[in-house]
């Protein structure tokens, strides 16, 4: 169902009944001798009693047990519970939140289709649109989403797909994400949304007309750097097409123990949330004062650019934002991200612990993967915010930002 803008998202989206998707949907507890923790059901292949249910396990290999590569009892919990969550008739886990991305669009266009993404994806899907798919007769343009008039430009016979993420994750731009789904039903255009940022507690694609839902669980879903993992969300019939093509074909499957990892991970998913919201609040308003800030990229900042979108469309914030330094050189971040203590210099987001990115004055800018696709400020650091206690990262930052 398309969104309608007369009803406030905030008060309408909220997954129902949180506690009982994370705690208890899709454990079969009665059948495990009453274990309250599911067990890890690590086989490859599942025996069937008579040649008729084979029959039937390979008929269906989407719904049953047959082989893990495409589905597994303790996987199926994740499905159902992550399914849930978004609001989605079914799920599919995948061993990469990129192998999810990869899915959805492989099994969206053909030779001599063309797509539409976002100008800043992450960059590994923007690899497989232009690289991958580019060598297969696929072409994509990227396009400054900010405004929905350049999506109904780019739209061409051939389109096939439009693949937003709202916000994305360097500098949080955003989508009208209920106007673009609306513009691409009207073109019978298929939609994908990265919804890794926001998580399903504070933005829900697919009840705003989106047709894919797609998570790096790796991020905060999971939320505790120990597994990287993926998931797509969406009708049973699109799910049923990837499973059938790539979800099969290519194999990216999440291991049974690694998917166990996830369903304990995602049990704190909404006080892990809260808690990384309030301190990156905090934070902010630290950050806001300081002199050696030149500038913030935080969806939920009232200087955000974007903020009015920010309230229609999400609710809650996420511990994920990006400064510029006021620095003279690439020596004095270097100096901010050394001095840094209480903050891991490291890759990825949205785990238990406070992370940093020193993103541009990493990758070249002329590196063909820069994550933001070049021309960003060598100053940048982005700040993925943990569990810690938000004085601990204020001080931690205050000592580095003297040492710059
Ligand atoms: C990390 C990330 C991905 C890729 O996920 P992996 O689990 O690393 O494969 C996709 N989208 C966004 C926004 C990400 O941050």
């Amino acid at each position: 169902m398309p969104h309608d803008p007369r009803v406030p998202i905030s008060e309408s989206r909220v997954p129902q009944d949180l506690s009982y998707i994370l705690n208890h949907l899709g454990e079969g507890r009665e059948s495990y001798r009453g274990a309250v923790s599911p067990p890890i059901f690590q086989s490859s292949i599942f025996a069937f009693p008579s040649v008729e249910a084979f029959r039937a396990g390979f008929r269906d290999e989407f719904k049953r047990t047959t082989y893990t590569r495409g589905n597994n009892p303790t996987v199926e919990i994740l499905r159902k519970k992550v399914a849930a969550l978004e609001g989605a008739e079914d799920c599919l886990i995948f061993g990469s939140g990129a192998a999810a991305i990869s899915a959805a669009v492989i099994a969206s266009v053909s030779a001599g289709d063309h797509a539409i993404c976002v100008a800043r994806p992450y960059s590994w899907t923007r690899a497989v649109l232009r690289d991958l798919l580019g060598r297969f007769g696929v072409t994509t343009n990227f396009i400054d989403g900010t405004d929905v008039a350049n999506f109904e430009a780019a739209i061409k016979p051939q389109t096939r797909l439009i693949v937003l993420e709202s916000p994305n994750s360097m500098t949080f731009e955003q989508q009208d994400i209920a106007a673009v789904a609306q513009l691409a039903r009207k073109h019978g255009i298929r939609t994908l949304c990265d919804n890794s940022y926001a998580t399903p507690l504070n933005q829900s694609p697919l009840a705003l007309g989106i047709d894919m839902v797609a998570h790096s669980a790796t991020k905060y879903l999971n939320g505790h750097s120990d597994v990287v993992a993926g998931a797509l969300c969406a009708s049973e019939t699109i799910l049923r097409e990837v499973f059938k093509g790539p979800y099969m074909t290519c194999g990216a499957i999440l291991s049974p123990h690694d998917a166990w990892l996830m369903i304990r991970g995602l049990r704190t998913l909404p006080i892990r949330m809260e808690r990384v919201a309030r301190t990156a609040r905090e934070v902010l308003a630290f950050l806001h004062a300081h002199e050696r800030v030149e500038k913030i990229y935080f969806p939920h900042d009232d200087a955000n650019p974007q903020f009015g979108l920010t309230q229609t469309q999400m609710r809650g914030a996420s511990g994920l934002l990006t400064l510029e330094l006021r620095v003279d050189d690439v020596a004095g971040v270097e100096r901010f991200c050394a001095a840094l203590k209480r903050f891991l210099m490291t890759v990825s987001w949205g785990g238990y612990e406070s992370l940093l990115f020193p993103v541009a004055a990493v990758y070249p800018a002329d590196a063909p993967l820069h994550p933001p696709g070049g021309g960003l400020p060598l100053s940048l650091v982005r700040l993925s915010i943990g569990l810690e206690e938000p004085e601990v990262l204020i001080a931690d930052l205050q000592q580095a930002f003297a040492a710059i």
